[in-house]
Parts: C-alpha cells; sequence; structure tokens
C-alpha cells in the first residue's frame, strides 16, 4: 500500500468514524429527547380544557382515537413501560378532580396518578345530572370513566334551563361554608337561610363565615348575633373573620381540617380571598368588588377540587348562587320545619300557613313558650322571602 492508498484507508475510516460519531450524538439526542418528554409535566393550558363552554377538544392522537393527557408523574407514551411501575396499578376506583364537557382529571385511587380521561358514551350524555368534582368513580383500564360509585352526600341546583331536573353540583361533601360580609356588600342572612334549609338532614353541616369584619361598623355584632340567632339555636355558630387583618383564620382552618368543604356566597364577599388566605400558595383569581354598585364579578368559573393541606379539601364550584333555591315554596316550607307539625294538627284551616290564620296552633305554642321564637321568627322570614305556590 502506497502513501497515497494510506491517506485514502485513513480518511475513509475516520469518515467512518465521524459518521458513527454523527450517529451516536443523533441517538444520544434523540433519547434526551424522548427522556425529556416522558418527565415533562404539561401546562395546565395543554393538557387540560379550561373553558367549561368551550367544544370538547379534537382528538390528539392519530386514528382517531381520543388522546390520553396524563399529567405530571405520569407516561407519555401509553405504549412504553412503566417508568417506575406505579402507572401499571388498575386504577379501578378514582377521584374526581375537575370536570370539562365529556371529560374527567381523576385522581387514582391506588397510585395518586391523575389521568384526563373521557366518559364513556351513558355518563357523557347525562354528565350534569350524574357527575359531579368529588364524586367516586369506576375507571376501565385507565382509559374511560364508565360509572359513579355510592356517594355519602352531593349538592345540586335547579338546571337554568328550566327543565325539572337537577345539576350536580358537588359530590361527597362534608361542610358548606356560608361565606357573607359584614360589609361591601353589606351582610344579609338570606342566603344562609336559604342553604342552612336546603342542607335540612343532608349530613352536610353549614358553617357561616361572615368576612371582612376589619370592616365592621359599630354594633355589627348585635346585628349578626340577632339575625343568626335561629340558626345559633340549631348549633349552627359563625365564624367572624378578616382576610385582610387574619382575624378568624384559625378557628376556620381548624373547622376545616380533615374535611371536605364547599365555599358558597354572593359575589364579592370573599370566597377567593379567603381561600388565599388559609392557604397562600394556592393563588386564587380575586376579583376586585365593582366600585359602582358594590356588588361582586365572578372570579369562579370552573368546578374543581383543591387539596387545602393533606386530608383537607375545598371544591371550588361554578353555580352557587342558584344554590337552595331548588323548588321551594311557600307551601313546602313547613315541612322544613319539623318540630311545628304536633301543634299544626290543632289548627283551625288544614292547609293553615301559620301567619295570618286566625285559631293556629302554631302559633298559640309560640305564645305558650312551647316552640323557638327563633325558629319561628327563620320561618316567617322566609315565608315573606319566597313566591306564594
Ligand atoms: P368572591 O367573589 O366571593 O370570591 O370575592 P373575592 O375574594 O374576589 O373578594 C372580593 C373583594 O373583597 C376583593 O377586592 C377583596 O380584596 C375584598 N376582600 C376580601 N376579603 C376581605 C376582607 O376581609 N376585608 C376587606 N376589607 N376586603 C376583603
Amino acid at each position: 500500500m502506497n502513501d497515497k492508498d494510506k491517506l485514502r484507508e485513513h480518511l475513509a475510516r475516520s469518515i467512518g468514524k465521524e459518521k458513527s460519531y454523527d450517529e451516536k450524538k443523533r441517538l444520544r439526542e434523540l433519547a434526551k429527547r424522548r427522556k425529556a418528554e416522558v418527565r415533562k409535566p404539561k401546562r395546565r393550558g395543554e393538557e387540560w380544557e379550561e373553558d367549561e363552554d368551550a367544544a370538547p377538544r379534537a382528538p390528539r392522537t392519530a386514528g382517531g382515537r381520543e388522546a390520553r393527557h396524563e399529567g405530571a408523574g405520569s407516561r407519555a407514551d401509553p405504549s412504553a413501560p412503566p417508568r417506575d411501575g406505579r402507572a401499571s396499578a388498575p386504577c379501578d376506583a378514582a377521584l374526581v378532580i375537575a370536570l370539562a364537557p365529556g371529560r374527567a382529571r381523576v385522581r387514582c385511587r391506588d397510585d395518586g396518578i391523575e389521568l384526563d380521561l373521557p366518559l364513556a358514551p351513558d355518563l357523557r350524555a347525562r354528565q350534569a345530572e350524574e357527575l359531579a368534582v368529588g364524586d367516586d368513580v369506576h375507571v376501565e383500564r385507565r382509559e374511560r370513566v364508565v360509572s359513579v360509585l355510592p356517594r355519602r352526600s352531593v349538592l345540586a341546583r335547579p338546571d337554568p334551563s328550566g327543565a325539572r331536573r337537577a345539576l350536580l353540583l358537588a359530590a361527597n361533601v362534608d361542610v358548606v361554608v356560608i361565606v357573607t360580609s359584614i360589609a361591601e356588600p353589606a351582610f344579609k342572612p338570606a342566603l344562609v337561610d336559604r342553604i342552612v334549609l336546603a342542607l335540612g338532614a343532608s349530613g352536610v353541616r353549614p358553617l357561616v363565615v361572615v368576612n371582612k369584619w376589619d370592616l365592621a361598623p359599630a354594633g355589627a355584632a348585635e346585628t349578626v348575633e340577632s339575625a343568626l340567632a335561629p340558626h345559633a339555636a340549631q348549633g349552627i355558630g359563625f365564624v367572624r373573620v378578616s382576610t385582610k387583618t387574619g382575624q378568624g383564620l384559625e378557628d376556620l382552618r381548624a373547622a376545616l381540617d380533615g374535611r371536605r368543604s364547599v365555599f358558597v356566597g354572593h359575589s364579592g364577599v370573599g370566597k377567593s380571598s379567603l381561600v388565599n388566605a388559609l392557604v397562600p400558595e394556592l393563588a386564587r383569581a380575586t376579583g376586585a368588588v365593582r366600585a359602582s354598585d358594590g356588588k361582586g364579578q365572578h372570579t369562579t368559573t370552573r368546578g374543581e377540587l383543591l387539596t387545602l393541606w393533606p386530608g383537607t379539601e375545598a371544591i371550588d364550584t361554578p353555580g352557587v348562587r342558584q344554590f337552595g333555591l331548588w323548588r321551594l315554596v311557600r307551601a313546602d316550607l313547613s315541612a322544613h320545619f319539623a318540630e311545628f307539625e304536633v301543634f299544626a294538627r290543632a289548627c283551625r284551616f288544614k292547609d293553615c300557613s301559620h301567619v295570618v290564620e286566625p285559631a293556629c296552633g302554631v302559633r298559640a305554642a309560640l305564645d305558650a313558650g312551647a316552640l323557638s321564637r327563633a325558629r319561628f321568627e327563620l320561618y316567617l322570614r322566609l315565608w315573606e322571602e319566597l313566591d306564594p305556590p
């Protein structure tokens, strides 16, 4: 081999080496990218349809199959082997932590992994009346939500379209925190009355919060105590809170600890601010009260389950304004005051409202001190508020 040939061979070898080096580099880059894709937690907007009213997302995978969008800690490629073995758990039972049309974000009971799954067609067709955030559900092959497991409680509201059906707001709730404010907007006990009544014997406990206590005018304590006396008589107390000064927050934390709650109340009373104040890490949108009318804006628009701290959850749910108004009419009111019944038998009129009729057994019992005046006043207050049947 002459020098020329040697040189040619050397060049050929080095070109070959160069090629295989390039190839190796390309493979290394590819492997790195794959690894990053598997680990990369998806950003919120990428993985979850935020807008409740928006159309469901188009399928993302080829062949028309709906894509499986798994959250942080889950696998991106369904055909790849599980990264740490956790994803191989069956995930038969899961908790619904957020809902969008036709889809649910669930947290698997067995491994804690969050999955964004489609609903089975039956469930999808009746989603609003059958499925709520907080529900425990049965999941099939980590692929779709097929049915709802038995619940311990559920909160519902009337369908705004007028159909006689209830739309579910939240499931398996322990406490409804009824948030009011002492000022801006002014204190109104009516929502408290209605919600306490609606909860009735549901097993869900009401807890009344009077927020913005830093704005309390002189005599505020007496005003609130007297307005809420009917509820205090039933063991339902209230907590004075200020998210500005921190007053009452420890009491509220203690009342919520270990439970699942829902915060309800008129816009602008400070529901989002309360969640912020309880758990500063949870950045919730806080809307400014409209200066023009003192009413708030709706800053809370979707249903989702928040973990406030381990073992303590809150469901942030839209549509709470109508909660408690479900088909309540004057004629049905006395059914919520079971203690009146025995005295109502003495009423002259069978359909006595106990408000205006003569010879009323209930009012006679009241005068004789056999009935709680606070409860009767609550009855009257609600009777005034409700439309005649
Ligand atoms: P939401 O509509 O019930 O969620 O009410 P927000 O949390 O959005 O609060 C409405 C407004 O009330 C915001 O401007 C808050 O800064 C204000 N706010 C909330 N809590 C308090 C409070 O304890 N004291 C005072 N002075 N203002 C508050």
